[in-house]
């Protein structure tokens, strides 16, 4: 297998649809399928390469690490503190 791979489309991340429960983006193939691709893959930047499991078509999805969802849990739940952080200025 070669590193070139044929994409289908590329799709900004707003457009796809997530799934909180099963952590997961898709988007809709013209198979009648989805696209799927985890969030825990665009979090570890593993690929951005979103899947058919029925065609296996693929397109790339257009996101920022930034902008993804946190993960519950993964960081302190700031509103029981005391209010001494300071803002920082954006
Ligand atoms: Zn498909």
């Amino acid at each position: 297998m070669s590193d070139e791979v044929a994409i289908y489309d590329e799709v900004e991340i707003e457009d796809m649809t997530y799934d909180e429960t099963l952590q997961i983006y898709h988007y809709p193939c013209p198979c009648g399928d989805r696209f799927e691709i985890g969030l825990q893959d665009l979090r570890d930047e593993e690929t951005d390469i979103a899947v058919c499991p029925s065609c296996s078509l693929m397109i790339r999805v257009i996101f920022d690490v930034d902008n993804l969802p946190k993960p519950p849990g993964s960081e302190p739940e700031p509103e029981q503190e005391t209010p001494q952080q300071v803002e920082v200025a954006a």
